[in-house]
This record gives C-alpha cells, sequence and structure tokens, in this order.
C-alpha cells in the first residue's frame, strides 16, 4: 500500500500516504531505527489525526546486507529510492578491502546528493563543552561530490603519481617532492553554484538573515577562491533582489528583508563559530572545510549522538544518522538513538509535514529536559535516569 512521491517542475509531490525506504543499517542501526520508526510514526499520527501516514519500505545495504546477498547496494534498494525519491538511514560500515571506498559515498553519487545538509542547534539540557552553547543555531551546506574527496589520488611511488609529477613541472615549473602521493581536488562552476543556490533558497524560505561562504581562497586561489567567486556570483546573478554581501552594508545593517552574503576563511571560521557564533545563520562551503565543520559544530552542541544530518540532491533526499555503527553496543538496545529521529524531524520538514517534524523536536526536548536519556547523555548530566535506546524513543513519544 501507499502512493510514490512525485517531482515535478522542481517540486515534490507529496501524498498523504508516501512509500518512504528505510534502511536500517549496520551495528547499532538496527537499534536506533527500531527506536526511531514509533516516534516518527506518533508523530504523524498526532499532527494529523491519522489523515496521514507513512508506508516504511524496508531495504537492505551495507555490510549485513553484502553477508546475506552478496551486494553492498542490492539493485532493489536502488530500484526503491529512484522509485520514491525520499528515503531514511542508520549508519552503514564498508568492509575493508572488498573494491569500494564506502556505501556511503556511493549512494551520494548515485542519486547525485550534491548537499550534505547539517542543521546545528542546542536542544536545552545536552551537555556542551561551550559556556552558551544557545548561541549557536546554524545549517551547513556542505558540497557532497568535488573536492579532495572526489577520490582522484595515486599512491606514491607508482607510474601514476610519477607521471603526474612531471606533468606539473612541465606545466607549471613547480618542483613536487619525489616519492610523493597525489591528490586532486577539483571544485567546479557547476558544483559550486548549484550548492550555493540550494543554500540561498533555503535561507530565503526559512527567512533566515545571512549565508557565508567558508572557503580557503586565500591559500587555493583557484579552487577554493572559485568556490567564493562562483558562490557571490549566483547570489548577484540569481537572487540579486534579495540578497546583499557584506562588502556594500552601510554601517553593518542589511536593508529589510535582504540576506547578507558573507565570505569567511576557513580557519577563521572555526573561531568565529567559539567566539561570534550568533552571527551566522547559513553556511555555504566546499567538501572538505565542511567535513571539518560539521563535527566542530556538533561538538559545540553536545557532540554527533544527537546530530542529524541529511544528503539532498535535485528530487532525491536521504536522511541519515550522522555517527558510525559503533559495532561494540551493536544490539544492545543502548545507544541514543537521538540523530537519527532528529534527520526524521528534517525528513518530515522536507515533505512539507512541518507540524510532525515540530512534535518530534518537543519531544526530544521534552525526553531531555526531563533526563530521561540514554547512557551517553546520562554519564554527563547529573541526576539524570539511563534508559535504553528503546526507553528514549518512547520517552520522546510521551513528550510530544
Ligand atoms: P562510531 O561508530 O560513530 O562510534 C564511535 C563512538 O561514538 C562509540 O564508541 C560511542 O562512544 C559513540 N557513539 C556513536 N554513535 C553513538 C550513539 N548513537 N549513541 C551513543 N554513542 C554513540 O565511529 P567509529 O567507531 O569510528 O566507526 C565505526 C564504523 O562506522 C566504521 O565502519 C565506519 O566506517 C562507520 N561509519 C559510518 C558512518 C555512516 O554510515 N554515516 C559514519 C561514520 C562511521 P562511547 O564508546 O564513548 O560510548
Amino acid at each position: 500500500m501507499g502512493t510514490g512521491i512525485k517531482y515535478e517542475n522542481g517540486k515534490l509531490i507529496v501524498p498523504n500516504d508516501p512509500i518512504i525506504p528505510c534502511i536500517p543499517g549496520d551495528g547499532i542501526g538496527p537499534d536506533i531505527w527500531n527506536a526511531c520508526k514509533p516516534v516518527l510514526d506518533k508523530a504523524v499520527e498526532k499532527a494529523y489525526g491519522g489523515k496521514r501516514k507513512i508506508e516504511w519500505l524496508t531495504v537492505g545495504a551495507g555490510e549485513d546486507e553484502w553477508k546475506r546477498s552478496g551486494e553492498f547496494v542490492p539493485q532493489a534498494t536502488m530500484d526503491a529510492i529512484t522509485k520514491y525519491r525520499v528515503g531514511i538511514k542508520g549508519p552503514l560500515s564498508t568492509p575493508v578491502g572488498k573494491g569500494f571506498r564506502s556505501v556511503n559515498v556511493m549512494l551520494r553519487r548515485l542519486f547525485d546528493l550534491y548537499a550534505c545538509v547539517r542543521p546545528v542547534s542546542h536542544i536545552p539540557g545536552v551537555p556542551s563543552p561551550v559556556k552558551d552553547p544557545d548561541a549557536v543555531n546554524m545549517i551547513i551546506f556542505r558540497e557532497n561530490t568535488e573536492d579532495l574527496y572526489a577520490g582522484i589520488e595515486w599512491d606514491s611511488n607508482t607510474p601514476e603519481a610519477n607521471r603526474l609529477i612531471e606533468v606539473i613541472k612541465e606545466l607549471s615549473g613547480k618542483e613536487v617532492r619525489p616519492g610523493s602521493s597525489i591528490g586532486i581536488k577539483p571544485i567546479s562552476e557547476f558544483g559550486t553554484k548549484r550548492l550555493v543556490r540550494m543554500a540561498i533558497q533555503y535561507a530565503i524560505d526559512h527567512k533566515l538573515p545571512s549565508v557565508t561562504l567558508v572557503h580557503k581562497g586565500n591559500i587555493m586561489k583557484f579552487t577554493e577562491g572559485g568556490f567564493r567567486k562562483w558562490g557571490y556570483e549566483v547570489a548577484k546573478e540569481e537572487f540579486g533582489d534579495v540578497t546583499i554581501p557584506e562588502s556594500e552594508l552601510t554601517d553593518g545593517q542589511a536593508p529589510e528583508g535582504k540576506i547578507v552574503i558573507k565570505d569567511r576563511i576557513t580557519d577563521a571560521m572555526f573561531q568565529q563559530i567559539l567566539l561570534r557564533p550568533r552571527e551566522y545563520s547559513v553556511l555555504a562551503m566546499p567538501n572538505l572545510n565542511g567535513d571539518y565543520m560539521s563535527d566542530a559544530l556538533a561538538a559545540q552542541v553536545g557532540g554527533l549522538g544527537m546530530a542529524p544530518g541529511s544528503n539532498i540532491g535535485d528530487g532525491y533526499a536521504i536522511f541519515e544518522a550522522t555517527h558510525g555503527t559503533a559495532p561494540k553496543y551493536a544490539g544492545l538496545d543502548k545507544t541514543n538513538p537521538g540523530s537519527i529521529i532528529l534527520s526524521g524531524a528534517m525528513m518530515l520538514d522536507y515533505l512539507g509535514w512541518t507540524e510532525a517534524a515540530d512534535l518530534v523536536r518537543k519531544g526530544v526536548q521534552g525526553a531531555v529536559a526531563s533526563k530521561t536519556v540514554t547512557y551517553d547523555l546520562a554519564r554527563q548530566m547529573p541526576d539524570a535516569t539511563k534508559v535504553a535506546c528503546s526507553a528514549f524513543g518512547k520517552a520522546i513519544c510521551d513528550h510530544m
């Protein structure tokens, strides 16, 4: 039963009974997914009184799937995501030395999920290492397909690496130390513009004050510098009526209704998120900067255990737990399902079911405020009641 989500003229068309593929994943994946699913179902039921319901379609991927079927991402999983467009997944492990870089990377490539989107804000009561975690309210748009992550690299002393060293000398006159490994960092106008376009559109849709381009263009002039240049270009060319570059502000004030486009050098930005977090809202950045920044910001609000995430393309999106498979806890019903549950709330927002999404977040806030939490939070919260993964899910339902 259920109906497929459609994508027409750049917009999702979501029925009241969408079929949504879910990949429980490896390690603790099934534990956290079993806690998450009832939370999302309850929120939808409570928000829409039975008029809306998700029809879950469980599909496989990852190491356990490989042991079962000999495939990391079976055709049936690819077909389901292709057909139904929006999915949710637990963490996946990739067996070392089986010819795959990463199942996660493979899924991103297959569906051209070019933006890794991670909102970062503090849930009151979650222990944090900083003085004022509530000052952080940002959303990261990390480019997902380019940069040093494109996977173009050669080991030292291979014929390919040696050949490249010669070509570099020929083209630039620069000497690369013999015996070096070589990695290539492609950053394109196309890849940058579609990412920054998504970030600015998000700021417009959510009435947010600024979009900051985070780059290292002072050193890498054409790659990271290109990201900065193309980012400002797309803002001016496509959103000129609603954006203004920071350099054109008078007295630091933005005209009413305009989104300020800023840029910051990455290392300075790591200071800014600690020292002046209130000045930042939407962040857009190349892949490697985004990798570092996502974890650093997540740490400021209490760590990856509660950090939601998603990979989004044009008409396709996969929402995911941001932590790994924590294999030592697999099957113990122990770990924190907060990350996948809050990713589920993002998914509900993406479907336009914001009332249900808000209920999920309210439930999480209530459970944390009542100090009924899993071991990872309990060990840092005085007087907390430590509960199992599934019981934390139930506490979230009770606080909706
Ligand atoms: P990890 O699985 O994230 O676990 C590292 C530690 O983080 C755990 O031992 C635990 O700390 C804590 N942790 C993680 N998730 C938690 C949760 N839900 N609740 C409470 N604590 C949690 O990282 P890893 O050990 O480096 O990686 C293990 C495997 O996961 C690898 O195969 C890796 O490739 C894979 N991985 C997958 C993804 C993905 O699919 N998106 C992402 C990262 C890693 P304590 O021991 O202190 O309690």
